[in-house]
Order: C-alpha cells, then structure tokens, then sequence
C-alpha cells in the first residue's frame, strides 16, 4: 500500500469537517467550506479568523482585500502563497461577516489542530486576536505581535491581522515589520 501524504491526511480531515456537520448553522448559510489552500509541506502556516466573503465564494481562505495584502508580504519575504499554507480557525463564513462566536472557534480547534498536526509546521503565524488566543489565550496582541512563542513543542508567531492592518497607516507598518522577521525566525527554530 502507498504511504498516506500529508496532503491524503489534510483532505480527510476536510471530509471529517463535513461528516461530523461542523457547526450546521453556519453552514447552511455559507456557499461552501473555506479549508485550507497551499503547500501541505510547508514550514510556516498561517491562520486567520474566518471567511469572507470573497473566501466564501471563491472557496479559498484570504482572497480578498486582505489575502493580496499578504500575498504581498509574502512576496516581500520572497515566498508565494504556493510556499507555505493558509487557513482560518472557523471554516465556515459567520452571517455579516461577525466575529466567530466562542463555540463556533471551539467547535473547529480539535480540526485545526489536526491539519497543523498533518502538516507539521516549524512555524505557526496566527493572524489576529482570535487566531493568537486560540492556542495562547493570555497573551495580548497589542504586546506580544513580532514576538515568537514557544508552547508544547511548536512555536507561533503572533502578527496583527491584515484586515484590521490595512486602513490604519501604523498599524500596517507595524505588520509588515513583523512580517519582515520571519526568514530570520524561521532559520532561529
Ligand atoms: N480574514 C480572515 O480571517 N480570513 C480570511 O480567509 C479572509 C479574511
């Protein structure tokens, strides 16, 4: 029998996602499942919140204003989106585009870890508050952005979220100085 690729394990954890009917409410309201997009091998993985619109329609976490504003950094780091992988905590567009509630996050970790677990990441960036609190629930973005963290074993990184990033000028400076240590934390791990 062929050896299971870490992309076989990522698809089954997507088909888990569907059977177990994660979250139907949000669900039944969304066009589709938001999974995860780009290199199952990577060695740096990024999450985010949850889907927008855009993400919801096209299938595909950060594809609209904000993703271009990470692709972009990523171009300034000299990686492509296709280098390393891209997902939310909730995979499912919440109405209005709102904050995920609490259960809607909780529901989803045990996946989430999961598909970090299949990929086995050096570096994890959380994107925003809800990303960094869901696997460091002390720390405060405002204090702890560009710093890496090391806990059990897998080390994060806490960046602000592009979306928020984009129309406050300091904000986005901030960001893209953070964004511009990875290389040099990534050969540190
Ligand atoms: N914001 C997120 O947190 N995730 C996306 O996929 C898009 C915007």
């Amino acid at each position: 029998m062929s050896k299971q690729t870490k992309q076989d394990r990522l698809d089954a954890i997507k088909q888990q996602i569907i059977k177990d009917e994660v979250c139907p409410d949000l669900a039944k309201q969304a066009t589709q499942l938001v999974f995860g997009d780009g290199n199952a091998d990577a060695s740096i993985v990024f999450i985010g919140e949850a889907p927008g619109k855009n993400e919801d329609l096209q299938g595909k976490p950060f594809v609209g204003a904000a993703g271009k504003f990470l692709d972009q950094m990523l171009e300034m780091i000299g990686l492509k989106r296709s280098d390393v992988y891209i997902t939310n905590i909730v995979k499912y567009r919440p109405p209005n585009n709102r904050d995920p509630y609490p259960d809607e996050k909780q529901t989803f970790l045990p996946y989430l870890m999961d598909q970090i677990k299949a990929i086995g990441p050096k570096l994890v960036v959380t994107l925003g508050r809800h990303s960094l609190n869901c696997f460091l629930p002390d720390l405060q973005i405002s204090q702890v952005h560009g710093q890496p963290k090391r806990f059990k074993g897998q080390v994060y990184l806490p960046l602000f979220h592009p979306a928020a990033a984009l129309y406050n000028s300091s904000m986005k400076q901030t960001l893209i100085d953070d964004f511009a240590k990875i290389p040099v934390i990534l050969k540190r791990i």
